[in-house]
């Protein structure tokens, strides 16, 4: 007899409601992470008395109202809107792509002289069906936009040139001719009040986690202990590499404590250029509205992706994809293996995906166990 139902590899997001779900369905479950935290990605700690996104900035957002519901039953959350601002070069503009950006790029008022400006730039390239993201970008904004506010950002981002870049990445950001700053187009969004990991916590209240524990160290061992598995890690390391290692980009947060109010003005300022080493500069009080004479800030810088490092981001190019997918077909073999989660799927999965397929996963999953279980009786 094992002494689990399941043992799930990971306390990030995906893991967590799998865990949830399955205990509140009467199962049995271990949950070991190879932090000394659980909460993956969106981990908040409290630094100087502000909850610290310590591994960037996380915005939920959905359109979905039963995602929405679904995440609200672990926490309350604000307000907050996400309106980042580009620094390029010390001049600022708003984001996503709107008619903020476009007045102040090219001093005009209007939606129309927007759009004749951003066509008469496209059609120098006479781009038809964007093949990567420099493509994709131009066709989308113009090559102004792309010049000011996605190459320098993009290059340093993913470590590679535009044109070497899938088109789907800069698709994530809305283009509007309205004048509206809202970095997403969802209906639903917001910051948990005291932060992402009471979210977890309150995922987590009651099943047994074992921290500092890595699946790889013992795999034999944790094996032995669950009727089946849940994998949320990387899924080339799952498979020893075989097929190939995957590509992904990492990145390393700088914390600072400021005895000051007010360092920026805004929760994230992306810088744009490509000289300036990091990415974004997080504000973490911004976030909630917070009221302190301090401040704490964080620099995101990206790097080189080894298999020392955290690997945050999938780069889903065609070689990866390629790499994953017999990956993906061994993985369907496994019948004591399930596999979940931005890694293990290896996919750009947003905290709503995250909660969708994880939902998903925990009911089929829940549903075959039970079918067999009756069949065997
Ligand atoms: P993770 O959170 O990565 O969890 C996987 C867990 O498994 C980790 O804790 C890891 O330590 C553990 N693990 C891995 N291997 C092992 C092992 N061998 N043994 C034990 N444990 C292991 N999404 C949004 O919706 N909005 C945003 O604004 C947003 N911003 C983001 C900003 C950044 C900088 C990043 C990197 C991501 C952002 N995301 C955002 C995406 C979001 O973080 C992910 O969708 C979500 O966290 C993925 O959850 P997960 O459980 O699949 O993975
Ligand atoms: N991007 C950009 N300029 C910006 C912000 C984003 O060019 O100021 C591009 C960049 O390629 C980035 C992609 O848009 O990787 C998606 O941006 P998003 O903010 O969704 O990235 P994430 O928060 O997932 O890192």
């Amino acid at each position: 007899m094992k002494k689990y139902d399941y043992l799930i590899v990971g306390a990030g997001l995906f893991g967590s409601i799998f865990a949830y779900e399955a205990k509140k369905r009467g199962k049995k479950v271990l949950v070991i992470e190879k932090r000394n935290h659980f909460g993956g990605n969106k981990y908040t700690t409290e630094i100087a008395g502000i909850n610290v996104q310590y591994y960037g900035a996380h915005n939920i957002h959905t359109s979905k109202k039963e995602i929405w519901d679904y995440i609200n039953q672990f926490a309350e959350f604000n307000n907050f809107i996400n309106s980042p601002m580009a620094n390029y070069n010390g001049q600022m503009y708003n984001l996503p792509f709107n008619m903020n950006t476009f007045s102040k790029l090219w001093n005009i008022s209007k939606p129309e002289e927007a759009k004749r400006i951003i066509e008469e730039q496209k059609k120098k390239y006479q781009i038809k069906e964007p093949k990567n993201l420099e493509e994709q970008a131009i066709s989308l904004v113009g090559y102004d936009v792309y010049e000011k506010l996605i190459k320098g950002y993009t290059e340093k981002q993913w470590g590679k040139s535009c044109d070497q870049l899938p088109p789907f990445i800069i698709k994530r950001l809305p283009v509007r001719f309205i004048y509206d700053n809202n970095y997403f187009n969802d209906i639903y969004q917001g910051i948990p009040k005291g932060g992402y990991t009471k979210i977890v916590k309150r995922m987590l209240a009651g099943i047994e986690v074992i921290l500092n524990a890595d699946y790889f160290a013992k795999q034999k061992k944790y094996d032995g202990l669950a009727k089946k598995i849940l994998y949320t890690g990387a899924i080339d390391q799952f498979f020893n590499y075989e097929e190939g290692v995957l590509e992904y980009r990492s990145l390393e947060f700088e914390h600072q404590t400021l005895n000051k109010e007010n360092f920026q003005g805004n929760a994230v300022i992306n810088y744009t250029d490509f000289k300036t080493p990091y990415t974004r500069i997080i504000e973490h009080k911004h976030f909630e509205f917070k009221k302190s004479d301090n401040t704490v800030i964080t620099y995101e810088y990206p790097k080189e992706w080894n298999k020392n490092l955290e690997p945050y981001y999938p780069i889903n190019d065609d070689r990866n994809q390629e790499i994953y997918n017999k990956y993906y077909l061994r993985a369907k073999q496994l019948t004591t293996h399930i596999f979940g989660g931005r890694l293990a799927e290896y996919k750009y999965y947003d905290m709503d995906d995250i909660i969708e397929k994880a939902l998903d996963l925990v009911a089929k999953e829940l549903r075959e166990s039970n079918l067999k279980e009756e069949e065997n009786k």
